[in-house]
């Protein structure tokens, strides 16, 4: 493994292994950019087979995160960390105590949240040793679950993208189909029918499709959701499902969700501006739960987080702008947002070197 190679062309910042031997922690966490602001990204754990994967994945998730932070308009940069284990079997209250440790000693340059594999239960133990946490438990002060957050963040990407591609963002003109009505769907689905919206849903929890369905939405097959007549594909459950054997399916103008990862490809991205289908590049659209934990640094707040929200439209909007400005596809324009961003902010000042955070209304303790 040659790791200064590797982060010399990730330009990752830093890179940090934690181990403790009596907690069994083997972890990691990677801060790749901190021109905006601290690192903020979720921590994640999984039974990684190699160490090599669970630095790809730390690496990879990371440099994401920058990106999201700076086209969402935030002031922070990019990070994330992983923990090498099985989150079924192998978490205590020292594994997650001992790297609650590691995170404070970095003095506020990275913060960290919950991500896959990680509860708020988990969490809870990380506050116990480090303010530099957010997306903690309400009863701390925190913000709870971010999913109506990212649901209505959607939505107002949803609209930027009606506009663009319609010249009118009156939602309840359009049909939708929304592939996963988890926490996100199932909120985004409600947003849509009280707009009064055509909405087709599908989900392998019977249980969820039911429940949208008594919202008077059309339930479809699993792999029926990909030719359904709708003006605006919603990917709201995973990943890649923009790839080679679905878009040839596709009957839909705009493709605007918030599942994380949407295209298997950027050649995905660029065929979808071929065939001219609208794409609302996911991480500008999905980054109202960044939002609402980003708001703990002044004091949690709905209002604000609300308001906050709105910005997406804007900031969707502008992508698409650059996207015709420089003759480029939209996946392509969002990096270029962001870049853009880190440029220019960047020049106003010198990279963020930690300092103590307030976190006003919130309060350290046992569970
Ligand atoms: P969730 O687990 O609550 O919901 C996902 C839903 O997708 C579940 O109901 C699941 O049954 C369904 N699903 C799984 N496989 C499916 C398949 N093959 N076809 C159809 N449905 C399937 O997760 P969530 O929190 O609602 O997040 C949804 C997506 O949005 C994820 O990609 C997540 O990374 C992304 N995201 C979520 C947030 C947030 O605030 N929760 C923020 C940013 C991005």
């Amino acid at each position: 493994m040659h790791l200064f190679e590797t982060i010399h062309t990730t330009e990752h910042e830093q890179v940090v292994f934690c181990h403790n031997k009596d907690a069994g922690l083997k972890g990691i966490i990677a801060i790749h950019n901190t021109t905006l602001g601290p690192a903020l990204g979720g921590l994640r754990m999984w039974p990684y087979a190699t160490e090599q994967e669970a630095l790809d994945d730390v690496l990879r998730l990371s440099r994401g995160m920058t990106y999201k932070a700076a086209v969402a308009g935030l002031n922070l940069g990019g990070g994330k960390s992983v923990l090498i284990g099985d989150p079924r079997t192998d978490k205590s209250e020292a594994l997650f105590r001992a790297f609650g440790r590691f995170i404070d000693s970095m003095n506020g340059r990275y913060i960290t949240a919950e991500d896959v594999g990680i509860d708020v239960n988990d969490m809870e133990y990380v506050f116990q040793e480090t303010d530099n946490c957010v997306g903690v438990h309400q009863v701390h002060g925190g913000s709870g679950d971010p999913s109506p957050f990212t649901a209505f963040g959607t939505l107002q990407g949803i609209r930027a993208s009606l506009q663009h591609k319609f010249g009118n963002e009156d939602v309840g003109s359009f049909s939708y189909a929304v592939q996963g009505v988890g926490h996100v769907g199932y909120e985004l689905v409600k947003l849509l029918r009280n707009e009064g919206a055509k909405v087709f849903v599908t989900d392998i929890n019977e249980e969820a499709v039911q429940a949208c369905v008594e919202l008077g939405c059309e339930a479809v097959g699993l792999d029926e959701i990909y030719e359904v007549d709708a003006d605006v594909f919603c990917p709201t459950a995973l990943g890649a499902v923009v790839n080679e054997q679905t878009i040839p399916r596709f009957k839909f103008k705009v493709v605007c969700g918030a599942a994380n990862n949407q295209l298997a490809t950027d050649q995905c991205g660029d065929e979808l501006e071929n065939r001219g289908i609208l794409y609302a590049p996911d991480y500008a659209v999905n980054a109202g739960g960044l939002m609402n934990v980003s708001i703990e640094f002044e004091g949690y707040n709905r209002e604000r987080a609300k308001r906050m929200m709105r910005t997406i439209y804007y900031n969707v909007s502008k992508i698409f702008q650059i996207a015709d400005r420089d003759g480029i596809p939209t996946w392509k324009a969002a990096d270029r947002m962001a870049e853009e961003r880190i440029t220019t902010i960047g020049k106003l000042k010198l990279p963020f070197m930690g300092r103590a955070h307030r976190f006003p209304g919130r309060e350290r303790g046992n569970h």
